[in-house]
């Protein structure tokens, strides 16, 4: 697979190169050379999710890993499906969350922890990702334990919910936790900061393992074609699916799925008041405003950072931008669906409500909609317990958490004092 920076044509990498270097020249993403077309896509979704995703992978990524290396990865990555369930008559929903973090994360995390662990041939490396809840117990789980690899999770203090930042804060050993007083658009510029510095870049091997790193990508490419493969047959060329978008990482590898040839007949970008995006596709005009709490804070991002892949994918003819709609759903509405939901039977969470919302007000006479149920409702418990007024209980991951006392250590957002932090903790 040969990949090229967006920012710099000349920066090229294969696949492993990509993986560990993160990002490219000036913070540049990579981006495949060329996305390859899958043959009998009707004979592929009649695989089971293990094999089927080997195929996706390998057609993406092709002979750089072993054969048997790439199925060593995602058997062990892959180790909990994708149920979708029937919400309505003409709605569905991905479950993401069957993983040890209860999120769509833990697909990428998985599978970017067990590539880096193969390919980096025992080298030290320290792993550095700010993250907003989710992103951040995937890869602390994904990686923990893993031999030679550092991992330093930012996250902003307090803006989280108790719970899950148990989920991450609590493991030790080789995963460090640090809480910045600030919010996440500012942890996530202290991460590029260190990028930028070549005394922590170099000396400490830093990668990132943000929405941003090309395995992560890839992974998720792989329960689209999951969805697909679960819904009624005679409906597959009619699918709409919704994304609860904040960093757009999930809907990039949407595309890239449907570049490859999966029918998804269009896309719709599902955000929360930070909707930056949305008003892009309205009046083409990129107007990040500052980021505000929502409570699908997942999602409270005013700079979503896979942008320019979206905007690749779009330029290069890969999607047409007709099959790309934004829709902003604000708290109330947000609230309003999460009841909608619950009258019809189905338990659901903000991020994936907002999708819900935008997608079952948007549908067309023949099609269907699936929106993505990106993390657990239990992970969000306090909000929907205030919302529905019913409790809910805690699934074991969360459960086994809860009285442990939280690891991280408090740093003001300045860049000086991450990196001394850093420094100290991990320079050999
Ligand atoms: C990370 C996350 C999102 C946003 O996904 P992106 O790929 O960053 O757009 C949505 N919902 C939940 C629950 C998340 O954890």
């Amino acid at each position: 697979m040969e990949l090229v920076n967006l920012k710099d044509s000349s920066d090229t990498a294969s696949f492993a190169e990509a993986v560990k270097r993160g990002l490219g020249k000036n913070q540049g993403l990579y981006f495949p050379e060329k996305i390859p077309a899958l043959h009998d896509i009707d004979g592929l979704l009649e695989k089971p999710f293990v094999e089927r995703s080997i195929e996706v992978l390998r057609t993406l990524i092709g002979d750089e890993l072993a054969e048997g290396e790439l199925n060593a990865i995602v058997e062990t990555a892959f180790s909990f499906g994708a149920p979708v369930e029937q919400v309505n008559d003409n709605v569905y929903s991905l479950e993401l969350f069957h993983g040890p973090t209860l999120a769509f994360k833990d697909f990428g995390g998985r599978f970017m922890a067990q590539t880096l662990s193969r390919i980096s041939e025992g080298k030290p490396i320290t792993i550095l990702t700010a993250t907003s809840g989710d992103t951040g117990a995937a890869v602390a789980h994904a990686f923990h334990g893993i031999e030679n690899i550092n991992v330093v999770i930012l996250f902003p203090k307090g803006k989280i919910s108790k719970l899950q930042e148990k989920l991450f804060t609590t493991l030790g050993g080789n995963i460090h936790t640090v809480a910045i007083e600030a919010d996440f658009d500012a942890c996530q510029s202290l991460v590029k900061s260190a990028f930028d510095d070549p005394d922590v870049r170099e000396g400490l091997h830093l990668n990132s393992a943000n929405s941003i790193n090309i395995s992560r990508l890839l992974a998720q490419v792989c329960y689209y074609f999951e969805a697909i493969s679960q819904l009624p047959k005679e409906k597959r060329d009619q699918v709409v699916i919704s994304v609860p978008s904040g960093n757009f990482g999930n809907l990039t590898a949407g595309m890239i799925a449907k570049a490859m040839g999966l029918p998804i007949k269009r896309f719709i970008a599902a955000t929360n008041l930070n909707d930056t995006v949305p008003r892009y596709l309205k009046t083409g005009e990129w107007d990040p405003k500052s980021t505000v709490a929502t409570i699908s804070n997942a999602m409270d991002v005013s700079q979503p950072n896979n942008w320019p892949r979206i905007e690749a994918l779009i330029e290069r003819g890969y999607i047409d931008k007709a099959c790309l709609k934004g829709e902003m759903v604000d708290e109330e509405y947000t609230q309003l669906a999460m009841r909608q939901l619950a009258q019809q039977g189905y338990t659901s969470e903000p991020h994936a409500a907002i999708a819900y919302r935008a997608v079952s007000h948007d549908l067309e006479e023949g099609e269907i909609g699936l929106f993505l149920g990106t993390a657990h409702p239990a992970k969000f418990r306090e909000t929907v317990e205030n919302v529905l007024g019913n409790p809910i209980s805690l699934p074991k991951p969360l459960a086994d958490v809860a009285g442990e006392d939280s690891l991280a250590v408090d740093l003001p957002a300045t860049y000086e004092a991450l990196k001394q932090h850093m420094m100290s903790l991990l320079k050999p």
